[in-house]
């Protein structure tokens, strides 16, 4: 099985797709997450990433789909949950090849919606704790209108194999109406 889970920074599509992964014994590929274990390892591409992520702009498409044409094709044997890819149009163009390429294709696209006041209150809250360094007031800012201008055009591009969840209430909550919808 091959999910992707969309939304916003905030919107908690991390959160719940760790707990999907568990659930249906997925691998939970998160881009944040695979590119800060990168910028740790000080390797290529973490270098090439850091500038671009801390300023909360995105990392080039080239990087991303050079990177998760190798994830995917590594993982083809098993069901995976991408948290956070694709976010542009040329990404999610790049990843229908990619699984073209592994004759395969998309089971699911769930895409959790938050007001946007909502998700600035979240962040501005989860940043006390999160040492990341792109958890500034500021720069929140810049990844919501980073997210509006480049990754929202991706609701039209796949219209109807979207499915919409309302991400308000608590973690528990916002499972439950995933699962409802996902059988
Ligand atoms: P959030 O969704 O809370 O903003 P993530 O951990 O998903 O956080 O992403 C953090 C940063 O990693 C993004 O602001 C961006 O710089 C980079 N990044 C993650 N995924 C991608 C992607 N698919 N394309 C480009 N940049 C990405």
């Amino acid at each position: 099985m091959k999910l992707l889970i969309m939304g916003p920074p905030g919107a908690g599509k991390g959160t719940q797709a760790k707990i999907l992964a568990q659930k249906f014994n997925l691998v939970h590929l998160s881009t944040g997450d695979i590119l800060r274990k990168e910028i740790d390892k000080a390797s290529k591409t973490g270098l090439k990433a850091q500038t671009y992520m801390n300023a909360g702009n995105l990392v080039p498409d080239k990087v991303l789909l050079a990177m998760m044409n190798s994830t995917l094709t590594e993982l083809k044997d098993h069901g995976v949950i991408l948290d956070g890819f694709p976010r542009t149009i040329p990404q999610a163009m790049g990843l229908s090849k990619i699984f073209q390429s592994l004759n395969q294709t998309i089971d699911g696209i769930i895409n959790i919606e938050v007001d946007k006041d909502v998700l600035i209150n979240r962040l501005v809250e989860r940043a006390k704790n999160s040492g990341r360094a792109d958890d500034t007031e500021e720069v929140i800012i810049n990844r919501q209108n980073v997210y509006s201008e480049l990754t929202a055009p991706l609701i039209e591009f796949y219209q109807s194999d979207i499915i919409t969840i309302d991400g308000d209430g608590s973690i528990e909550k916002v499972t439950e109406r995933i699962l409802k919808r996902i059988h």
